[in-house]
């Protein structure tokens, strides 16, 4: 059987461990700010338990912590890309990105991914396994031990489907945003999925006040299938269903992520259909140039076409925004460095 993670219990789970090893309540509190707030390495370091129970802890419990394998830094906008390495040898990557409202990391929620989007390098090798709460936490908890810098911001957008790890991805919200450990507002944490329509209700319905996001990308089912075979299982207008009912329950405003590929879905014709199908929703639009995958043959549009997309949403009255590109020096695709990494230590 697989040993139990400290790093991945809950204060309440922490608390029933720490019961079956016959110690006091107070230790689990310990433990979990040695963790959780501490940003410990090891229990070795948590100094203020006794030496026995450390010594049992580390003996008969795993402790999740990520190897730094590579570190990139942007010389444009201090952009740092990170490949992590897991206890099972698997590597996944972060990004640290800085604004002026303070720091902004994405994390990865997957080893891999299994959604097939076709512009996407993430998915390429397909879906490995799921990151645990633990694993998720832990590129947030490396970032800020390697920077000596807290995160204010986390997004969920690195390689990975969320929503098809859903427990995990809730368990690690609660842990991320509770008093007892890191802390981080639930409105600093944003969640993005390529369309779960049913998961995305799940979501809705545990209200956790973070903020949503869609990747939508088409404007009409016909050209949403070929980019995301997702939109085979879920329609848009199944999609759309979901949206107003995460809207309803929560009354958070859902960000539609739009990537745009020149001669495909960049033209004027299809920031119309994009219009009328958003129309009365509070939702903001974020356009993002497409990134070249060396894989795929998809274009960046030309500037004028970005900006003339984006005009013609707001002449419809929808809130639209174009993505600061961040780390352009370091800017290979989402998944990418993975990719790369895994295609070279192979040989
Ligand atoms: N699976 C989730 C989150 C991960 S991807 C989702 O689909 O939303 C984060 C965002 O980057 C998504 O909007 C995704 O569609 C987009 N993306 C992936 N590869 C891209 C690329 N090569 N260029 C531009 N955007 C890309």
């Amino acid at each position: 059987m697989d040993r139990i993670d400290l790093k991945n219990l809950t204060m309440q789970e922490l608390v029933e461990v720490v019961a079956g090893l016959g110690e006091k309540k107070f230790r689990a509190a310990q433990l979990y700010d040695w963790m959780h707030k501490k940003e410990a390495c090891s229990v070795a370091e948590m100094t203020n338990l006794p030496e026995a129970l450390r010594k049992r802890l580390s003996e008969q419990f795993d402790y999740t912590v990520l190897t730094k394998v590579v570190e990139l830094v942007s010389k444009i906008d201090g952009t740092r890309k990170y490949l992590f390495r897991l206890a099972d040898g698997n590597v996944i990557e972060s990004v640290r990105m800085e604004y002026h409202h303070g720091v902004s990391v994405c994390i990865s929620s997957q080893v891999g991914c299994r959604m097939g989007c076709t512009f996407c390098a993430s998915t390429l090798g397909g879906l490995v396994r799921n990151l645990s709460a633990a694993e998720m936490l832990e590129q947030i908890y490396s970032i800020e031990r390697l920077t000596g810098e807290k995160v204010s911001n986390v997004v969920v957008m690195g390689s990975g489907e969320p929503l098809d790890n859903f427990d995990n991805l809730v368990k690690f919200i609660q842990m991320l945003c509770s008093e007892d450990g890191r802390n981080i507002s639930r409105r600093n944490v944003t969640v993005s999925t390529c369309g779960l329509a049913d998961r995305l209700k799940a979501l809705a319905d545990l209200d956790l006040g973070i903020n949503p996001a869609v990747s939508l990308h088409a404007p009409n089912d016909a050209m949403r299938r070929k980019l995301m075979p997702v939109s085979n299982r879920y329609s848009i207008a199944e999609l759309m269903e979901a949206v107003d009912y995460y809207f309803d329950k929560t009354g958070r405003r859902m960000t539609f992520e739009y990537s745009l590929i020149r001669d495909q879905n960049d033209t004027p014709a299809c920031a119309g259909e994009l219009a009328a199908l958003l129309k009365g929703r509070n939702c903001l639009v974020n356009l993002i140039p497409v990134n070249p995958v060396s894989e795929r043959n998809y274009e960046r549009p030309a500037g004028p076409n970005v900006q003339t997309f984006q005009k013609l949403l707001e002449k419809a009255g929808i809130n639209v925004t174009i993505r600061r590109e961040m780390g352009s020096d370091i800017n290979a695709a989402c998944g990418q460095l993975r990719r790369h990494y895994e295609e070279e230590s192979r040989g």
